[in-house]
């Protein structure tokens, strides 16, 4: 339960002074629906009204503070002219302007012959100084009310400047004091104040200083951030390893079977990943592992062997995907290699139903069933197993910690844990995701593969890319075509993607297919077995192939508006082809002129398939917050911290966070009170409920 004192924190934003229904909507898309949302929504910049001249002194694009005396109104001659107000003062004069003001607005609020103190940007026109629409307009004896220094935030389409600091200004007044939580030498040394302190500072800037990364009001705030994941994700940690594990030595029987089925030998990355999780499962502890491989590096494989000893022991294993496609294609992968081993294994996902489902839970719960593949579905509570050994997540990004648990917890105490990632993702994020599970890297790729051709070529030569498909059945090619990701939304993609579909179909015929997010599931498999076949030779489809199809045939890959896609989500749609050992190409339709972001991805996934390159220029292009992409990535979206800019902090949070959790592990102490706090607020508390006493 989350403490009191953060109460007014967590009320919501629509209660802060100026929020209406309208504004309310707006303040959440900018920022969040709560208080705390629009706290974390730091200032981007400042006006510095500071600066006093007189007219004679103003300079060109200045903002400025001006004791003007109001003379001669001129209004338009025609609606679309601006209305113009001349202002003096002893040394020169210049012009107010407005365009379409309200009719008794600009006689009230200056009147001729008066003083007024007015506030704004000034610009130069035909060599005089002007000042379009001031910020502010004020009688002298108001001067006190005029801000000197304005915090800017960033904003959003709908939603000016003005309320927001009124709401922030508001937000800002109920902050409450929190118990410290940092250790005080610490904060000294960097020079940190408290955390109210901080927050207030961070909102109110002095200088453009103020509003850099490093300013020290702002990095003690993206270090409580840092400190509160790496704290949460050491404490889950900490629970899981103190769970007695399970020594598992296989015979190598089921294995070796399933080896020698193999078309391949392994590679040495597979050989050293295995080497590494045998020795795992073989110890007293439990597994944490993640086994971390680019695109069609071999993980698979990898896991199944690993599910193997388990079974040779006599327990079982799970293996558990993102979505239903993937736990399909996983399913279709191993089934037959477990039938070479004489290993039963089945698949439960949201469509098995009724009776088959029975079948299934209880085939897991008797021991019959040797590996369970699923989805969530395999969380359901009914599903229950007789000796659970080892878990296997196929991540994707898609789980988060707590729901990695969940499966664990199917198995008792001890259930080995290997999470799979297919993007490779730098360091940093690794440890924000994950803390300190061991990692093991498949950084090698099946021999055979030829490297992808990649090429780029302007959106306005799509008849010839069109035209040249011709050839390329010819050649027996199977193509992908994906289509763009309008919007973060299934609907507006499926409409580009049918539109793309209905094209090449004119051109085609029945060898143009369609998948989309908003297919059912069942007409969407229907479509990848027919692509799969061959029978189907174009899939237009949106990012729903993303990730984890497989289908080896396929060597052309087109995405049309590929400056539209991430570099990550670039290098995922390529990995799907070149998996076969036909040589491959894929081709980066762009519209024309690329920004320089856009050029820069086109240009290094021309230079390079290393994922774990791509990985890293991504982080450098975009920064932490967009890689991670969509707030479901399940990955921690940061409000405060920059990873790249914060990097060092993170370094230090988590030998604090380890610090703390050898010395008071149930968070008992003052410190570690706070801390319970600091936790709370940054909405870790499912790391709260692992204490004795959460
Ligand atoms: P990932 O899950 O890492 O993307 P997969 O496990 O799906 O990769 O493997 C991609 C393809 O490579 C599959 O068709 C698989 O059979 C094949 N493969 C796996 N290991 C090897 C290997 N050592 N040599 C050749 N091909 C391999
Ligand atoms: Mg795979």
């Amino acid at each position: 339960m989350r403490p009191e004192i953060l109460f007014p924190l967590f009320s919501p934003a629509r209660s802060l002074p100026g929020i209406g229904p309208r504004l309310e909507k707006l303040v959440e898309k900018l920022a969040g629906p709560r208080v705390i949302d629009l706290l974390w929504h730091l200032p981007s910049g400042l006006i510095d009204r500071r600066s006093r001249p007189k007219i004679a002194e103003v300079r060109d694009g200045e903002i400025a503070t001006i004791e003007v005396t109001i003379g001669l109104h001129v209004p338009p001659r025609t609606t679309r002219l601006p209305y113009r107000v001349h202002v003096f003062d002893e040394t020169g004069e210049m012009q107010i302007v407005f365009f379409s003001p309200r009719a008794d607005y600009i006689a009230k609020s200056m009147p001729e012959g008066e003083k007024r103190i007015i506030s704004g940007r000034v610009d130069f026109y035909q060599g005089s100084p002007q000042m379009t629409h001031p910020d502010h307009i004020l009688p002298l004896r108001e001067l006190n009310n005029l801000p000197l220094l304005e915090a800017v935030y960033p904003l959003t389409a709908g939603l000016t400047l003005k309320p927001v600091q009124k709401a922030m200004q508001g937000a800002l007044r109920i902050v409450p004091d929190l118990p410290e939580w940092q250790n005080a030498p610490w904060l000294k040394a960097q020079g940190w104040e408290a955390w109210r302190p901080s927050l207030l500072k961070a909102h109110a800037p002095q200088s453009p200083n103020d509003v850099d990364p490093a300013a020290p009001a702002r990095a003690r705030l993206a270090y409580d951030e840092l400190l509160a994941n790496q704290l949460a994700l050491g404490l889950v940690r900490l629970r899981m390893k103190k769970l007695p594990g399970r020594s598992i030595i296989g015979s190598g029987q089921l294995r070796s079977k399933v080896v020698d089925a193999l078309p391949f030998a392994l590679t040495d990355a597979q050989l050293r990943s295995l080497a590494e999780i045998d020795a795992d499962m073989k110890s007293s502890h439990r597994m944490l592992r993640l086994l971390q491989g680019d695109v069609g590096s071999g993980k698979t494989v990898v896991a199944l062997l690993a599910m193997l000893t388990a079974v040779e022991a006599g327990f079982q294993a799970a293996l558990m995907a993102p979505t239903e496609i993937l736990a399909r294609q996983h399913f279709a992968t191993l089934k037959p290699l477990c039938e070479a081993a004489g290993v039963d294994i089945e698949l439960l996902t949201g469509r098995e139903k009724g009776k088959r489902r029975e079948e299934i839970l209880s085939a897991a719960a008797t021991g019959k069933v040797k590996i369970l593949v699923g989805t969530h579905a395999l969380f359901q509570s009914d599903v229950a197993f007789k000796a659970l050994a080892v878990a296997v997540v196929d991540e994707q990004h898609r789980f988060g910690v707590h729901q990695r648990l969940m499966l664990t917890s199917k198995g008792g105490p001890g259930t080995d844990v290997l999470v799979m990632t297919a993007t490779p993702i730098p360091r940093t994020l690794t440890l924000t995701a994950y803390g300190d599970m061991d990692v093991s890297k498949l950084d090698e790729k099946p021999p055979g593969r030829k490297p992808v051709d990649t090429r780029a070529l302007p959106l306005d030569r799509l008849e010839e890319v069109v035209s040249s498909l011709h050839r390329a059945l010819e050649r027996g090619a199977q193509i992908y075509w994906v289509c763009p990701l309008v919007e973060e939304s299934d609907e507006v993609d499926a409409a580009a993607a049918e539109q793309r579909y209905e094209h090449l179909r004119s051109i085609f015929g029945a060898k143009v297919g369609l998948v989309h997010g908003r297919m059912k599931a069942t007409d969407k498999d229907a479509i990848m077995a027919r692509f799969e076949s061959g029978e189907i030779r174009i899939l237009v489809a949106t990012t729903v192939i993303e990730v984890g199809v497989n289908v080896p045939s396929a060597t052309v890959m087109i995405i049309e508006h590929a400056e539209r896609f991430g570099l990550a989500q670039l290098h995922q749609l390529r990995g799907r082809v070149g998996r076969g050992g036909e040589k491959s190409s894929c081709l980066l339709l762009y519209h024309a002129p690329l920004g320089e972001t856009a050029a820069a991805r086109i240009k290094i996934m021309r230079e390079t398939e290393d994922g774990f390159r791509i990985a890293e220029e991504d982080l450098r292009l975009r920064g932490a917050g967009e890689l991670l992409g969509t707030r479901q990535s399940g990955l921690p979206v940061f409000r405060l911290a920059d990873l790249e800019e914060h990097r060092e902090l993170l370094a230090a949070a988590h030998d604090d966070a380890r610090m703390i959790i050898d010395r008071d592990p149930e968070l008992e102490s003052d410190r570690g009170k706070a801390l319970r706090i600091l936790l709370y607020m940054f909405e870790r508390d499912e790391a709260i409920r692992y204490l004795r006493s959460g």
